[in-house]
């Protein structure tokens, strides 16, 4: 039998990566998100492709009931994924109602799985932020201790997936993914921030690069081996939660170095600590340790820090109109 799937949040970074992913395994993709310019752009993405025609995208919003409800009914997905978010933590200090998109957008896909299609796989797009402040490496063990209305918001919906599963026996599973970047990340979280500062100052549009807190310490993968994990998670026969990540961690500090280092700058002489940008509380170090998930899903990265950051700052040299091969040391 075909396979269908629902993505919400589908013109983000993640959801552009399974659905590219999702198409790749034969599925027929029913995508929707409330920036319908992202859309556009995810759209003219995928045109190429010659099976572009078995995904179907759209503009609707995670928070309105009705429109999840009619999205579940008209769809009949055999598989959901729940990436909606207003996903900057930085912005959600300043905007916390904005979180109810993770909050009422989860309890709406779940009681709409509940009552519409209750045979249907449901994963959830839960957050390392979740951790917080607890000690490193975090596991699936590790008490939660959140420190922004983020990461409450991203704890509440966790909750609640793993409520709607023992509770109803909805076959669904969170991934408590660690941080995944890529050349599509936007320009606001701190690894695009620090590849799009960098090609903006060779090309000369930039002199400096203002960064808020340099030490804080995190785990980085690519976002293309993150959504993986998240199949392969929907896809086992019994449902359950997943540390997703890398298991090493750097600082903010080591990642401008080691970029900087890559086109030939002392990365000293650029970046300046803006205390503007350094949020009202940070977890000190966010570094995972995906032991269970390789042992059960045969999962493990594949790409490494370095070819993460390498390819997203030729991406973003590219851009600007250079060419890596001339640029990079
Ligand atoms: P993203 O790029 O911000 O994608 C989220 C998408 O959801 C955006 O296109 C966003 O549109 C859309 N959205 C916002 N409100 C919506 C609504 N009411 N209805 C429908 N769509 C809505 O985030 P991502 O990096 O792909 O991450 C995917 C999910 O994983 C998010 O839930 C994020 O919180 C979670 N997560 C991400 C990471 C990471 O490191 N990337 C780690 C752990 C968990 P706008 O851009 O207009 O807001």
């Amino acid at each position: 039998m075909g396979r269908t799937a629902l993505i919400s949040g589908v013109a983000g970074q993640d959801g552009s990566y399974l659905l590219e992913f999702l198409l790749d395994h034969h599925y027929e993709v029913v995508g929707f998100d409330i920036d319908g310019n992202a859309l556009a752009r995810l759209t003219r993405r995928i045109t190429e492709r010659p099976d572009a025609r078995r995904a179907r995208l759209l503009v609707a919003d995670v928070t309105q009931p009705d429109n999840v409800r009619r999205l579940l009914s008209d769809t009949a997905p055999t598989e959901v994924y729940n990436l909606a978010a207003q996903s900057f933590v930085g912005r959600s200090y300043a905007d916390p109602y904005d979180d109810v998109v993770i909050t009422t957008g989860t309890l709406n896909l779940l009681e709409a799985i509940r009552r519409h299609a209750p045979e249907a796989r449901f994963y959830q797009a839960s957050s390392a932020e979740m951790f917080g402040d607890a000690a490193a490496p975090q596991t699936e063990q590790t008490p939660f201790a959140p420190v922004s209305p983020y990461a409450c918001a991203k704890l509440y919906a966790h909750h609640l997936v793993r409520m709607y599963r023992d509770v109803h026996g909805l076959k669904a599973a969170s991934g408590i993914l660690f941080n995944h970047e890529s050349p599509r990340r936007r320009r606001e979280f701190v690894t695009r921030k620090i590849t799009h500062g960098i090609a903006a100052i060779v090309s000369g549009q930039a002199t400096e690069l203002r960064l808020g807190n340099l030490d804080s310490r995190r785990d980085w993968g690519h976002a293309r081996d993150y959504v993986r994990a998240m199949w392969l998670m929907l896809n086992r026969d019994e449902p359950a939660d997943y540390v997703i990540a890398s298991g090493e961690s750097r600082t903010v500090g080591e990642l401008a170095r080691f970029a900087f280092d890559l086109v030939g700058l002392d990365w000293t002489r650029y970046v300046r600590q803006d205390a503007s940008l350094v949020r009202p509380h940070d977890p000190a170090n966010l570094c995972g340790d995906a032991q269970r998930a390789e042992a059960d899903l045969g999962w493990r990265p594949e790409v490494s820090f370095e070819a993460l950051v390498t390819e997203m700052l030729d991406a973003d040299l590219e851009a600007h109109g250079l060419d890596p091969k001339d640029v990079r040391r």
